[in-house]
């Protein structure tokens, strides 16, 4: 299995180090080209959406990418991943990819509370740290969506078949289960799965 970590802003890098440490194997997209190799998965990494949009179209990635979420690439997508992948943006008149369906607010936390950390519960995980850096959070979401976590009444996770789309960053912890959940999820994709994520299941 390989996983594709987008890298052309933002925190990438901690996501490769996660996915290293559970032994995957994973490659950067920081060019058009780098789209012509073969990967399972793909990760949207945090950062700044605006950013990381305009430069997807100023390097010619973006059409692609957005056709390979359209057909079914598993992905992890998170804080400003979230953004990207959202079809409606409540405070801002873009939208990029728009493959999930629920509505995004940005900075959603204000200034005061522009960075925290909650332990709550993840749908099909248990409880797990999540740390939130100038996070949105998703303020409404189509009902074929599944809300996966919430935070003082927010929604903060969600998964739409082969998108898991969260507000915060799991990569800055130790806790390795997100990463973990979202490896079984392209594993079921590709239809193996590697033993030492679901062989005792
Ligand atoms: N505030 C950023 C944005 O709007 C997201 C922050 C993050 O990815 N930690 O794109």
């Amino acid at each position: 299995m390989k996983i594709a970590v987008l890298a052309v802003q933002g925190a990438f890098i901690e996501h490769e180090q996660v996915l290293g440490s559970l032994g995957i194997e994973c490659i950067e997209l920081r060019k058009a080209e780098d789209l012509d190799q073969n990967y399972d998965g793909l990760i949207l990494p945090g950062g700044e959406s605006t950013v990381q949009g305009k430069l997807l179209k100023e390097l010619g990635m973006f059409e692609r990418l957005k056709k390979q979420i359209e057909g079914g690439m598993p992905v992890l997508a998170t804080c400003a991943g979230l953004i990207l992948l959202a079809s409606d943006i409540e405070n801002d008149d873009r939208q990029w990819f728009g493959t999930l369906p629920v509505t995004v607010r940005r900075n959603a936390y204000g200034r005061q509370l522009g960075s925290f950390y909650a332990e709550q519960e993840f749908a099909g995980i248990g409880t797990i740290p999540m740390t939130f850096i100038r996070a949105p959070y998703i303020a409404s979401a189509n009902p074929e969506v599944d809300i996966m976590a919430e935070v003082d009444g927010h929604i903060v996770g969600v998964r739409y078949g082969h998108q898991l789309a969260i507000s915060f960053h799991p990569e800055l912890n130790s806790d390795r289960r997100i990463h973990e959940y979202f490896i079984r999820m392209t594993a079921a994709a590709k239809n193996t799965c590697p033993d030492r994520f679901c062989g005792q299941r």
